[in-house]
């Protein structure tokens, strides 16, 4: 739904409508930097004109033009994006103590701690269906239900995209602070699920190009953050935080010297579009 109809109906005022913070745009979104910048600017102004969203946030999403299959969602506020998204990564990529596939309670320390922590995230539609229907059943059981904001941008959002589309990437970002650095690794993300050539030149470096005692130093690295059980996942983060944004990623810092000359010169670097 356009935030226009949205205050069409306020205008209106149907007493039992509730003004929804995650929202679909009408049309896709380009990955032009002053497009973005002006999207965000948006965002922030219709923020601060409604009290309530001013308190809660506003989250925004739509499909990225120059990357088919992936749904973009920019977010005001990161506990906003995280109470939407958190459960659903935490589902697809597990952690050191959560299995893979499973549903995270709100509960748990490693979910409140992180409300306020992560500032993006990269999701397939495959692990987002997966979580959105196991969390369905847990809720029928009476164990656990979808927060808010998690049912908001599935029925708002989530569940009419993948009508249309068979098999889509979520990525979100937030809009404050270092968010073009944030969107950067995420598309990468995006590439990597979605764009095969891209994947299979990545895979192949890792396979061919990296000894197994750098694999075991970079799933060390990694797996401070990440499930480092999970190869896809420590290939998929590794060549994001190589070929993302510099400097203040730390963790691309500790990794490049890990890394054989070559790859300063390969094929990668046509991927860092905005950091050359
Ligand atoms: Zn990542």
């Amino acid at each position: 739904m356009s935030s226009w109809i949205v205050l069409l109906f306020g205008v209106f005022g149907l007493s039992s409508f509730v003004f929804s913070d995650i929202q679909s745009l009408t049309g896709p979104i380009s990955l032009d930097k002053d497009g973005l910048t002006n999207w965000n600017s948006e965002l922030a102004e219709k923020t601060l004109s409604d009290p309530q969203l001013k308190q809660k946030g506003l989250m925004e999403c739509a499909e990225v033009k120059e990357l088919k299959g992936t749904l973009l969602c920019a977010s005001s506020k990161k506990v906003l994006l995280n109470k939407a998204m958190l459960r659903a990564t935490l589902f697809s990529e597990g952690d050191a103590e959560l299995q893979k596939g499973t549903v995270q309670s709100t509960e748990s320390k490693f979910y409140s701690g992180s409300l306020t922590e992560i500032l993006g995230h990269d999701i397939p539609s495959s692990e987002l269906l997966g979580f959105w229907s196991q969390l369905e059943q847990a809720c029928r059981r009476k164990e656990m239900c979808a927060t808010p904001e998690e049912e908001e941008l599935f029925k708002e959002v989530l569940l009419p995209f993948s009508q249309n589309h068979e098999s889509f990437v979520l990525i979100s970002y937030v809009t404050n602070g270092d968010w073009l650095m944030t969107l950067n690794h995420e598309l990468l993300h995006a590439q990597y699920f979605k764009d095969e050539n891209f994947r299979k030149t990545v895979d192949e470096f890792w396979n061919e190009k990296i000894t197994k005692e750098d694999k075991e130093k970079i799933k060390t690295i990694l797996g401070v953050a990440y499930n480092k059980n999970d190869e896809f996942l420590i290939r998929n983060e590794f060549q994001a935080f190589l070929l993302g944004a510099p400097a203040s990623l730390r963790a691309r810092q500790v990794l490049r010297p890990t890394l054989p000359v070559e790859f300063k010169t390969s094929t990668f670097s046509g991927a860092m579009f905005w950091f050359p």
